[in-house]
């Protein structure tokens, strides 16, 4: 019988977290109050393999066969018993046969023989080590195998050796990678069960906001929040879009908005509007259609942030999206998507992610800090030519209007809550913004 359970209130979950203050909440709570916040996607649907790439693996996936399924040979060379071999003196041997990579079974060798076997074919029945063609020198049909080039056992790959029968050859929660893709299909596998993508709407908010296209009348800007958080979203890659444009500062507008994105979404993203002496009627809306908090986070940049739960009606009795409502600031913007949102949205979408890896890097300036804040600084990393260490420098002005601080960047500087100044030569923690896979 299918359990129905409700989930938590904003404000049971708020009493789980441990020194929860909303007026100043340091970023580990919030990701903790978040993490608690997050339901989980679970139905899947079965893609061809090819279509896969970057998707959550539905379920463990078990290996049904040994590969490689025989044990056979890593080199072009010699096959051989490993106890013909003298420890220090060379060994000939008469060749009796042949093996190549496809035939389901190769020569067999009695006593003081060898067969020729190329890579990839199965090792002749009792024969236990290859020697390397280059080793060998052929006397007719013999091979002079010198001594010292080889030792028992070497050059054979055993069944099973990379993926094993019945063993968990991906776990339930993979993103799947280049490598899976070509693992799965080393299992002969053609498809393959994953989560349904989660799907995230995003709108931007504020009177002042234009969108490309538009003219940009004395005193607006031109909507890029809109954009970055695209981008990000894109790069995630778990999740499928809907692009709500920019929405007027009229309750109407924004009630339609917001229904209608928690009507057809999983998670919804705004940003703007969300400060504490905000004249526009977003707050107001979030807080009538829906359950939400509005924070103050020490943190810098990105301080206010809205989060709970948004209903797709207005009587509240149907689905509801979880609602991230960011400054509007458009390195804040960026900043909190990192900090708090991105791993939210991988483990709503059911990806079991390794965190993001964190660079340690001497720091060439001093750095102003204050305690009591976690401090997310735009920086450029290199590495020190000779010594091959990382060091990091900050890019400029850091304001947290000035996006091209973010953009001249390539990783963030992440100064934790509780230290306080850097002084040149420090080891500060660095998010690098680029990796391989
Ligand atoms: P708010 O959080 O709404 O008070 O906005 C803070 C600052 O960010 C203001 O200067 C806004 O004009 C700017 N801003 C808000 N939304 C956007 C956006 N979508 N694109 C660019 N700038 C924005
Ligand atoms: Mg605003």
């Amino acid at each position: 019988m299918a359990e129905t359970t409700l989930p938590p209130s904003l404000q049971e979950i708020a009493s789980c977290v441990n020194g929860y203050d909303p007026k100043s909440l340091p970023v580990a709570q919030a990701q903790e109050f978040i993490a608690r916040l997050v339901p989980r996607v679970h139905a899947f649907e079965t893609l061809a393999l090819r279509s896969a790439l970057g998707r959550v693996l539905a379920h463990d996936l078990v290996s049904g066969i040994d590969v490689p399924a025989h044990d056979n040979s890593a080199m072009d060379g010699y096959a051989l018993r490993g106890t013909d071999l003298a420890a220090d003196a060379p060994c000939v041997l008469r060749v009796c046969g042949s093996g190549f990579a496809g035939q389901a079974e190769t020569a067999r060798a009695g006593a003081g023989e060898c067969v020729r076997i190329m890579t990839g074919a199965v090792m002749p029945a009792g024969l236990d080590t290859v020697v390397p063609q280059e080793f060998v020198q052929v006397e007719g049909s013999s091979v002079r195998i010198p001594a010292g080039v080889v030792r028992p056992g070497d050059n054979r790959r055993h069944a099973g050796e990379d993926l094993a029968v019945g063993e968990v050859a991906l776990a339930a929660g993979r993103v799947l990678r280049p490598a899976d893709i070509g693992l799965l299909a080393s299992l002969g596998q053609g498809e393959v069960a994953v989560l349904r993508r989660l799907r995230v709407a995003f709108f931007s908010t504020g009177d002042e906001l234009r969108s490309i296209g538009e003219p940009l009348p004395a005193g607006c800007v031109y909507d890029s929040n809109r954009y970055t958080l695209w981008a990000m979203l894109q790069k995630l890659g778990v999740v499928e879009l809907i692009d709500m444009g920019v929405v007027r500062d009229e309750p109407e507008a924004l009630k339609a908005a917001f229904t209608s994105a928690a009507r057809h979404a999983d998670a919804v993203i705004t940003s703007g509007g969300v400060s504490v002496g905000e004249a526009d009627h977003t707050k107001q809306v979030m807080a009538e259609l829906g359950d939400v908090l509005f924070w103050r986070i020490a943190m810098r940049p990105g301080r206010p942030m809205a989060i709970g739960r948004i209903a797709s009606d207005p009587a509240g009795t149907g689905h509801h999206a979880v609602l991230f409502g960011l400054p509007g600031n458009p390195v804040a913007v960026m900043v909190t998507f990192y900090a708090l949102v991105r791993d939210a949205l991988l483990a709503m979408s059911g990806a079991i992610a390794p965190p993001m890896p964190l660079l340690r890097a001497a720091s060439v300036e001093d750095i102003r800090k204050k305690p009591g804040r976690t401090e997310y600084q735009r920086g450029i990393v290199t590495r020190v030519a000779g010594s091959g260490e990382w060091q990091v420098r900050l890019t400029g002005s850091q304001g947290s209007g000035i996006l091209r601080s973010m953009s001249e960047a390539n990783g963030l500087v992440v100064l934790p809550h509780a230290r306080g100044s850097i002084v040149a030569g420090e080891l500060v923690d660095v998010l690098p913004f680029d990796g391989l896979i």
